[in-house]
């Protein structure tokens, strides 16, 4: 699940009206995006303060007095009903509702950049490709098996680089899904860590700008008309090393 799928669902989340399944995706997801962790926690906390009434102030007394003075005492129900007076109190009270939806809009966190959505959906592939055991679909260290095989799959073809000289063995490759598309994950490793690149085809010119999110180390760039994303627990500084390889050995 996402973090815009998620967003749709805290309300829901919130209230308890999700079915256990979607509970647990979400739950599953706030596990590893602290970002809907802290939209969730503003709902739960606009939700507390409504419901045990902290957000009631009694008005001071000369302001008391304001208002029950403005009010003449009205003999029935009914005249009161189709009293000025009551189409004010109407017209306050949906000022009021009015105020505090808008106070609820303006906790949530600023929109998030595309680049923040792109990081964070990068980081949940990564993870979930370790949690699931999903690492690969085709598991060969030979470049000339791995490339044919996304052959049909993919509306491109990625081009994949042998770096086992180098230090960085292929594992194999994966289909993932980013950024709204099928993308092309190639798993790399470097010791016991595991490296994953997605690439997909894109207009844009990225310089190569190195990240972090979540503990884990990111580089970005864009080459022959590619956007790539390499991620990884390794350090940063190997980790950009493996990303000067793979430029390098990446026809331009
Ligand atoms: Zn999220």
């Amino acid at each position: 699940m996402n973090c815009q799928e998620v967003r749709i669902l805290i309300d829901g989340y919130v209230d308890g009206e999700l079915d256990p399944i979607r509970n647990q995706e979400v739950e599953q997801h706030f596990r590893t995006c602290p970002v809907c962790l802290t939209v969730y926690n503003s709902h739960r906390a606009l939700r507390t303060a409504l419901r045990t009434g902290s957000l009631y102030r009694t008005a001071p007394p000369a302001l008391r007095n304001r208002v029950q003075s403005s009010f003449k005492p009205a003999s029935t129900w009914k005249s009161l009903m189709g009293s000025p007076q009551w189409r004010w109190a109407a017209a306050a009270a949906s000022l009021a509702l009015v105020s505090v939806l808008t106070w609820r809009v303006a906790l949530l966190p600023p929109t998030q950049t595309a680049d923040d959505r792109l990081i964070q959906e990068v980081t949940a592939s990564h993870v979930r490709s370790l949690m699931v055991s999903h690492l690969v679909d085709i598991q060969s260290s030979d470049r000339h098996m791995v490339k044919p095989w996304f052959t049909g799959k993919l509306d491109f073809a990625p081009s994949v680089a042998d770096l086992i000289e180098q230090g960085f063995p292929l594992v194999g490759g994966r289909l993932d899904y980013v950024n709204g598309r099928a993308v092309a994950g190639l798993v790399y490793k470097r010791r016991e860590h595991v490296i994953n690149v997605f690439l997909w085809p894109s207009a844009a010119a990225v310089e190569t700008r190195p990240l972090a999110h979540q503990g884990y180390h990111l580089v970005c760039w864009t080459q022959s008309g590619m956007t790539y994303w390499a991620i990884s627990d390794l350090n940063s500084r190997e980790l950009q090393e493996f990303v000067q390889l793979l430029q390098n050995q990446t026809p331009r």
